[in-house]
């Protein structure tokens, strides 16, 4: 039960992040939902959370590619108990062709920001001596891929980010772990089908089920309660000892 605990969650009006957040909210925390749009549909989201689940939920825009924004946003969160590092883009391109711009908006919003929210968030959690930082890393954490080079540096550093931060908590009732996703349904993925499709010359279904699932053994995808019910166990006291670590959620992914 996580009720009194306040969850942070990036990059949530959206996709993996609205899912954790929907799991917290129903596991009883209140919650602080977060992009980079200050739209009056953001705010509403965070007003139905609060009705479907009996808890507070509020919505902050904070762009996870500025530093200051990142630390803003646990600032004006009053700090949290649950930090979840879910904010993410993609983009895919040969090494050679990769933009620029795109290489520093990647390793921003995708690794930098975990950075700045953890050292904003930890003093507060420190304080309580409870605290826990999930970052969602991806597949890509452990493995990598052709044409995604500043995606997969960034959530290879993710995961050595999260054990460095689990070896300055250890023991104090902190813990620091990274999730590492293979293929979830969301707008992330949807938006590299048709790349996927020109790339390959497939069509839809072949370009998921040969290609896009092709390294998740499974053939299916995970969905976003998935992702949300792992970051719940987390926040758990079962997983008051597991620190510094991954947890694949990827259909067989790395094992193969
Ligand atoms: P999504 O596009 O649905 O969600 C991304 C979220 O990040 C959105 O809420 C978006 O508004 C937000 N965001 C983007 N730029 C931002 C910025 N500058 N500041 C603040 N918020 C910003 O994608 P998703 O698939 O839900 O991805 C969420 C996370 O999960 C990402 O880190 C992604 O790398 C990771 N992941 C996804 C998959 C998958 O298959 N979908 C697999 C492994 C890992």
């Amino acid at each position: 039960d996580l009720k009194g605990k306040t969850a942070i969650i990036t990059g949530s009006n959206s996709g993996i992040g609205l899912g954790v957040a929907e799991e917290l909210a129903k596991a009883g925390a209140d919650i602080v939902i977060n992009s980079f749009t200050d739209r009056p549909e953001d705010h509403a989201l965070a007003a139905r959370i609060a009705a479907d689940h009996g808890v507070s939920a509020r919505y902050i825009a904070a762009d996870m590619s500025d530093a200051t924004a990142c630390r803003a946003l646990v600032e004006q969160a009053g700090g949290c108990d649950i930090l979840v590092n879910n904010a993410g883009i993609q983009h895919v391109a040969p090494v050679e062709e990769f933009p620029v711009e795109k290489w520093n908006q990647i390793l921003a919003i995708n690794l930098s920001s975990a950075f700045h929210t953890t050292a904003a968030a930890l003093p507060g959690m420190r304080a309580k001596g409870w605290g826990r930082i999930v970052n969602i890393a991806s597949a890509h954490g452990l493995t990598a891929s052709p044409f995604k080079s500043a995606y997969i540096a960034a959530k290879h550093g993710v995961v050595g980010l999260s054990k460095t931060v689990a070896l300055e908590t250890a023991g104090q009732g902190i813990t620091c772990n990274a999730i590492c996703p293979g293929y979830v349904l969301t707008p992330l993925v949807e938006a590299q089908i048709p790349d996927q499709m020109k790339v390959h010359n497939m069509d839809r279904e072949t370009v998921i089920r040969e290609v896009m699932l092709l390294r998740q053994p499974s053939r299916q995808f995970a969905t976003t309660e998935q992702i949300g019910g792992t970051v719940v166990y987390l926040c758990s006291p079962f997983a008051d000892q597991v620190t510094g670590t991954t947890i694949s959620v990827d259909g067989g992914w790395t094992a193969l």
